[in-house]
């Protein structure tokens, strides 16, 4: 099928048919092409690939066909013209830094990012001489005022981690293109399948395929989404400085988008049903989870995304203590920072994701003592529950 032909097709075919060409061998499956290089038939095709004169793999890290059929779905998916995959979702990042920053650009950035982003900015892309100006995600009078004239780049996840507040992306998108700025949106939580920021004027997604796009938690990988031009110059950095995916890694997340939306359409029954629980229990002060009407981004979340996700932070009365004893009386769920797997995950933000903040930090971004994040998996709904009352039952 060619690009028109499939441009008729629905999310779910895409999912499954976009991306793979047969092959001589005629083989149903996806291949792995688990080689480094590529031969040529003589020295005149070798010379003309690599002076750019005839298209064809050269070597993989930078381009390989099973990495480009994984890019041909993502893309696809995401209602974008062009995927570059990246050995992980901080590589994909650092490729959007490497690509469009300069020496004295200025960021604009959402406050509740994931926590190796704020590493990357403080403590990597600001010895380069950028400027980073953190803004809360649901204040938009916060990111207009942060504006500079050497803003290049604004940068938001939504829904945010743990708390699952939702960021205006038509809105941001807005800001930014009225300063001539690029907005990237870390779609990691959602994935095409519940959100697609390009629908509302994001530049650039950008995606953890560790998360649900893998789902079973064995590979690291990510990717970047986009239109043909900005995406060539990510392309140019990831062949060049090497965060390149693995042909096996872009295997495992060809074979994850065909089930995404299954995957995802059951992360969120089970989530909005632990959340509708909790948000009943007697020994939880609060549950954030915006399928909730509670939920301040409840309406904002049902304008930009078809679910709500597998997500599900709640608060225990008790501080500290009760948390821990919760997530310590679980009997299956697994006790690791990791979501968006199909096993359901439990962590303590305040010690373990968000441990480096101060107090004062914590508190402002909203993260207690008593809170604690569960990625609510695909084991059976009831024995979630059961597994989260075991601990609630005792403080
Ligand atoms: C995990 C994660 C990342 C980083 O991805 P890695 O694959 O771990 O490098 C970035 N953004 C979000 C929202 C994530 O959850």
């Amino acid at each position: 099928m060619n690009q028109e032909e499939y441009d008729q097709f629905q999310l779910d075919t895409l999912a499954i048919r976009t991306g793979h060409t047969r092959t001589h061998e005629g083989e149903h499956g996806e291949p792995i092409f688990l080689t480094s290089s590529f031969v040529y038939k003589n020295a005149q095709e070798a010379a003309d690939k690599f002076q750019g004169r005839e298209k064809g793999n050269i070597y993989s890290r930078f381009t390989n066909p099973t990495v480009g059929m994984f890019e041909k779905r993502l893309a696809a998916l995401d209602g974008g013209e062009r995927a570059v995959a990246t050995g992980s979702g901080m590589g994909a990042i650092l490729a959007i830094m490497m690509a469009y920053l300069k020496a004295g650009d200025h960021v604009v950035c959402s406050r509740d990012i994931f926590g190796s982003i704020v590493g990357l900015f403080d403590r990597y892309i600001t010895k380069f001489g950028v400027e980073v100006t953190y803004v809360d995600l649901t204040d938009l009078i916060q990111w207009k005022s942060a504006v500079r004239e050497n803003t290049k780049l604004f940068f938001l996840e939504s829904p945010s981690n743990p708390l699952a507040m939702i960021g205006d992306i038509s809105a941001v998108a807005e800001i930014a293109h009225q300063n001539n700025s690029l907005l990237v949106v870390d779609n990691t939580f959602c994935t095409p399948v519940l959100q697609q920021p390009i629908k509302f004027g994001a530049d650039l997604v950008v995606y953890s395929a560790t998360k649900y796009i893998d789902g079973q938690g064995r590979a690291l990988g990510g990717a970047v989404v986009g239109n043909h031009d900005l995406l060539e110059e990510i392309f140019g950095v990831v062949r060049t400085l090497g965060p390149s995916m693995s042909p096996f890694n872009a295997w495992v997340f060809l074979k994850g988008l065909e089930t995404l939306k299954l995957r995802m359409k059951a992360h969120c029954e089970g989530a909005q049903e632990v959340a509708n629980w909790l948000e009943k229990h007697e020994k939880v002060e609060r549950v954030y989870y915006s399928g909730l009407e509670s939920h301040p981004g409840h309406e904002l979340a049902k304008v930009q995304q078809s679910g709500f996700g597998g997500i599900v932070s709640f608060e225990v009365k008790g501080g500290k203590d009760a948390a821990w004893k919760v997530i310590d009386s679980t009997q299956f769920i697994s006790i690791t920072g990791n979501l968006g797997d199909v096993k359901s995950t439990i962590t303590h933000p305040a010690t373990t994701t968000h441990g480096k903040l101060s107090k004062e930090a914590q508190q402002a971004a909203g993260i207690s003592d008593g809170l604690i994040r569960l990625s609510v998996g695909l084991e059976d709904i009831h024995d979630i529950i059961r597994d989260l009352s075991r601990g609630l039952d005792l403080i």
